[in-house]
């Protein structure tokens, strides 16, 4: 619920929601700048049944835990439905949203309006960190089937992780 800290100030949550699969080095500097911003910092893995994903629910909580095992603010949760119904049953105020390109704006901007009309909570956006401008779990997942070098875009266990995975999903369509 609200909350208050020893000296009386609100506790300021907010959430940096997506779907992580798998959780790559531009989320990470999203999260740990939201972290810095927060008191505390929900990372909220979208429950999509209609999306096909390389890594479960569980499988991505359990990479963004490790992930972000460095900050004491930060927890790793997961939901489906409405993320403004998220935000309201946790006391969640803002939003955090990486932009990484003019292409994210059209879409963001009519999903943070969509949102503050619903139930006020605001949407902050933080510019991409340009090493990672071009940065998507997807683009990274399509580079590693074909045998491309991402190193460095990726924690070093996730990257093992999509590996075996990929491996996995290329030995049973075989
Ligand atoms: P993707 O599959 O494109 O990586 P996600 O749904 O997992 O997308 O991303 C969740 C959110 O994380 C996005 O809305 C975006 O705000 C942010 N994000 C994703 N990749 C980056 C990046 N490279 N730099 C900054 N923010 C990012």
């Amino acid at each position: 619920m609200a909350g208050k800290k020893a000296n009386g100030s609100l506790v300021r949550r907010a959430v940096c929601p997506g779907s992580f699969d798998p959780v790559t080095n531009g989320h990470l500097d999203i999260i740990s700048r939201a972290a810095s911003l927060f008191d505390e910092v929900t990372v909220a893995v979208l429950i999509n049944k209609k999306k096909s994903s390389l890594f479960t629910v569980a499988e991505r909580i359990d990479m963004l835990r490790d992930a972000t095992a460095t900050f004491d603010n930060v927890v790793v949760d997961s939901f489906h439905g409405l993320l403004v119904d998220f935000c309201q049953e946790r006391d969640i105020s803002a939003i955090v949203k990486g932009l990484r390109a003019i292409s994210d704006f059209d879409y963001e901007l009519q999903m943070a309006q969509m949102n503050h009309g619903l139930t006020g909570v605001e949407t902050l956006f933080v510019s991409t960190n340009p090493l990672y401008s071009y940065l998507s779990s997807s683009l990274v997942k399509e580079v590693a089937t074909y045998g491309g070098d991402v190193r460095g875009l990726l924690p070093d266990d996730v990257l093992e992780r999509m590996n075996a995975k990929l491996a996995e999903s290329a030995g049973n369509s075989a």
